[in-house]
């Protein structure tokens, strides 16, 4: 099939994001070898923009891993905890839990900060647990919880962490590169995301930055990191020192520099605007059909994923379905969430007018429903987006 035939696909789920176009030009470049010139000179504007992106410290440490977010998440505790470490893990959602799996396979001790489901981990909490005694060696948070598009208080709980003498673990994944992300003020040691949520990039690279302080523990490691592929040494072998470690996916680093760059450009006070705007305008089209905010303190919303109640009786399988049908892909709830809220993606390319004017316009005719797309346009009208 030509690729032309494919028809436009319009996804508004919380990951992957539609692909930027720049990033997609940059995937057809021709290929290069991993270790040519080109390539490394490339590498190192990633981890430089990576350093702006993060708000990362001059003398840390940034790179793309070779997989998705998770493997972010995993190279932290493969390479920061060891057997018998108490970690302190804030679990408010599946990301939550999925970190405190890991921690656990990795040797540690975990224990859990929790919070009811559709709420953020409020950080008295965690306050109690460090004050519990023990020897936390790290404290692990996801910033944006995806699965109820929940908040968490990072800039609080790393005040909370700082001077503690443990290591502060942030997910980025739904924040950084869509809103201001300032780790190295806030006192964060290891953050990650994936290419395919804000940045608009290919699924397959992890961005991740390491703090010094987090260097350091690595150091002093005890035994050798568990995981060879994501070593911390592994990597600065190939991205510092230039040798060969494993094979980078070079086709996917031309797109994510593509990607990244583009975002800087536009600045992350832009995008958190638009993010903002256009989260306004759905929430106001759809309230009247009776839709209403799933996560209750508005301090506690996650601009980047709107988790919206449906409306009594709503057909949510039903009308996914048909909006899959017109080339929409929208997501629903997990687990206890399933058939009670929709996830609305609003991280990269996702949160602009044009995507979800589509989706207004769909749900009018699937639901036989008017003034939607009126709304939606109103509440943009004269605003920059
Ligand atoms: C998507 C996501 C991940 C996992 O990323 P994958 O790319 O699916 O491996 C981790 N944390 C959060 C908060 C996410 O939204």
């Amino acid at each position: 099939m030509p690729l032309d035939a494919y028809p436009e696909h319009i996804l508004l789920t919380p990951g992957p994001t539609p692909i930027h176009p720049r990033a997609m030009h940059a995937m057809t470049r021709p290929m290069l070898g991993h270790m040519d010139p080109e390539v490394f000179a490339l590498n190192r504007e990633i981890q430089d923009d990576l350093r702006v992106m993060y708000g990362a410290e001059p003398e840390g440490f940034t790179a793309l891993l070779a997989g998705t977010g998770s493997l972010g998440m995993e190279a932290g505790f493969a390479n920061l905890v060891e057997e018998g470490d108490e970690v302190l893990v804030c679990a408010n959602g599946s990301f939550g839990r999925r970190m405190a799996e890991m921690a656990a396979r990795y040797g540690a001790r975990v224990r859990l900060v929790t919070a009811p489901l559709g709420e953020a981990i409020r950080p008295e909490d965690v306050a109690a647990q460090l004050a519990h005694g023990g020897d936390i060696r790290m404290v692990a948070v996801v910033h944006g919880e995806t699965s109820t598009g929940v908040l968490n208080p990072v800039p609080e709980i790393a005040e909370l962490v700082r001077g503690t003498g443990a290591l502060l673990t942030v997910d980025a994944v739904t924040t950084a590169g869509m809103e201001p992300f300032h780790m190295a003020e806030w006192g964060v040691d290891y953050a990650y995301t994936g290419a395919q949520k804000c940045l608009s990039a290919p699924p397959g690279v992890a961005p991740v930055a390491i703090s010094e302080r987090a260097l350091a523990r690595y150091a002093a490691r005890r035994t050798p990191t568990p995981l060879w592929y994501c070593d911390f040494e592994g990597l600065r072998d190939y991205w510092t020192r230039h040798t060969y470690h494993h094979t980078v996916p070079v086709n996917l680093h031309f797109a994510f520099h593509a990607a990244l760059q583009a975002a800087l450009e536009e600045g992350m006070e832009a995008r958190q605007r638009r993010v903002q705007q256009v989260g306004e305008a759905i929430v106001s089209a759809l309230k009247p059909l009776g839709f209403s905010p799933y996560v209750r303190r508005p301090e506690d919303r996650l601009p980047t994923v709107l988790a919206l109640r449906l409306p009594e009786g709503f057909d949510d399988a039903g009308v996914r379905q048909a909006l899959r049908k017109r080339e929409i892909s929208v997501t629903g709830g997990l687990g206890p969430t399933a058939g009670v809220i929709w996830r609305l993606g609003l991280m990269g390319e996702a949160a602009r007018p044009g995507p979800y004017r589509a989706l207004m316009t769909a749900l009018e005719d699937i639901l036989g429903e008017r003034g939607l797309v009126g709304r939606f346009d109103e509440s943009l009208d004269g605003v920059l987006v």
